[in-house]
């Protein structure tokens, strides 16, 4: 007889696992609070978008429907305006781009988990709505060997205690928003994310990614809490959206204002605004049973947007609690594999985590020195680049100002 797997939560990493453990004979069952046609309705969440890696994770499943439609991300490019009073304001002082070495896409995840639910109901799970609370997770703990909590942001999460040890803030550090738009001017070499760092205001940036009505950019404004770019609240409709983030543009970034002069919103659900504590949880809540659920991916480990790292540690997450269930075989799923299947993906996870926190916080002098250096150092800027899909790449060359004046050093001194 094979387990039976009960996944809370129709979203990124959820339907991923719950297709991965269907695959291999398990029986799954997914709970969503939300009908597909409710979230294909709804509003945009994120800007998910995905590097190669996870993509990857995807594909194996056979469930990158999306390939050959969404617009590839080839690149990251990377640009800090100069000091609003210096002579060089309005330009850019740091400016350069590397390529990825496999592209990224985005998939409107409006559009990508109805089309993942139907998929894992034809491959035959049970999928069932409901918003579960602690009475359902009690009841799902007796028709199941394991209940697992892929709830994202939900309410539920809070079930998981927060881990003081590797949570560094204890509020949000970004006050966030997202734009999705038809009609902004691609770049002019190869697309890709464009990211811009404004010192002391926020982080800007925009890229390609696929939504209900076709190919769009998402413009991405993470602003320092208090700051110019926090300025979200007074909002009223989704035009206003619009046009304060077309403000913000020609405010502080006036080369992106360039690309945008013929945008419209993709539609009126396409804008977001928002603000979180980037928070680690402990992966093992225990019921008023006294038994234990499993959290994963942003239950677990939420991170704040900067990186775009939220959906790949979802992907990633999934594969990597897939493979220890896999490994487990037919034995109980006690708490101890709840906590040592959370370390394993935590073994990967923190290095994003500490690389993002690192982010939020204002960049020490060896950072400044090597997001300079690579104007005219291409292979630092590839490093930089392709870390965004394998994070742990950063360390410690990026994270450590020893290893950084390795890497600064020129090539025949190193
Ligand atoms: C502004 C912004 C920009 C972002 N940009 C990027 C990016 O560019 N790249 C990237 O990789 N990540 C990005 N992310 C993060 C990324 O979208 C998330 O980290 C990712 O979707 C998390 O996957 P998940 O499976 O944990 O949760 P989700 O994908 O959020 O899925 C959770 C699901 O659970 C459901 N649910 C909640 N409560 C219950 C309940 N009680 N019962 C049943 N169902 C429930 C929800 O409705 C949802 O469908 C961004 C996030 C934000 C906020």
């Amino acid at each position: 007889m094979s387990h039976h797997i009960t996944v809370v939560g129709a979203g990124q990493s959820g339907l991923l696992l719950a297709a991965g453990l269907l695959d291999r004979g398990y029986r799954v069952r997914v709970v969503s609070d939300r009908t597909p046609p409710e979230i294909a309705a709804g509003r945009v969440s994120s800007s998910q978008c995905m590097f190669a890696s996870s993509l990857a994770v995807e594909r194996e499943l056979g469930l990158d429907f999306w390939a050959a439609e969404a617009p590839p991300v080839e690149g990251i490019s990377f640009a800090v305006p100069g000091p609003p009073d210096s002579p060089a304001a309005g330009t850019k002082v740091i400016d350069w781009a590397s390529r990825l070495d496999g592209i990224a896409q985005s998939v409107d995840q409006r559009l990508k988990m109805p089309k993942l639910i139907d998929e894992f109901v034809r491959r035959g799970g049970e999928f069932v709505v409901e918003t579960a609370d602690v009475a359902a997770l009690e009841r799902y703990h007796d028709e199941s060997d394991l209940v697992v909590v892929a709830a994202g942001k939900g309410d539920i999460a809070r079930l998981f205690e927060r881990d003081a040890t590797r949570s560094p803030y204890d509020r949000p550090q970004r006050a966030l928003a997202l734009t999705y738009v038809h009609g902004l001017e691609p770049r002019p070499e190869h697309s890709a994310v464009a990211f811009n760092l404004i010192p002391g205001v926020g982080e800007y940036f925009v890229f390609p990614a696929l939504t209900l009505s076709g190919p769009c950019e998402i413009m991405v404004f993470e602003g320092v809490p208090g700051g110019p770019m926090d300025c979200w609240g007074d909002v009223r409709d989704p035009a206003q959206h619009l046009e304060t983030s077309l403000r913000l543009l020609r405010q502080l970034v006036p080369w992106e204002a360039d690309r945008a002069g013929n945008v419209r919103l993709t539609d009126d659900l396409g804008v977001l605004a928002g603000r979180f504590p980037p928070t680690v949880r402990h992966p093992v809540a225990t019921l008023p049973s006294g038994r234990p659920v499993l959290g994963m991916a942003d239950v677990v480990v939420l991170n704040d947007p900067i990186t775009g790292q939220g959906s790949n540690n979802a992907a990633k997450c999934a594969a990597s609690y897939l493979r220890s269930i896999l490994a487990h075989g037919d034995q109980p799923f006690d708490r101890a594999f709840l906590r040592q299947t959370f370390e394993t993906y935590w073994d990967y996870a923190r290095y994003v985590t500490d690389w993002t926190n690192a982010l939020l916080a204002p960049p020490p002098p060896h950072v400044l020195e090597l997001l300079t250096a690579a104007n005219t150092r291409p292979d630092i800027a590839h490093r930089f680049v392709n870390g965004f899909d394998d994070p742990r790449d950063f360390f410690p060359w990026f994270a450590d100002p020893v290893a950084a004046r390795d890497v600064l050093a020129p090539a025949g001194a190193r």
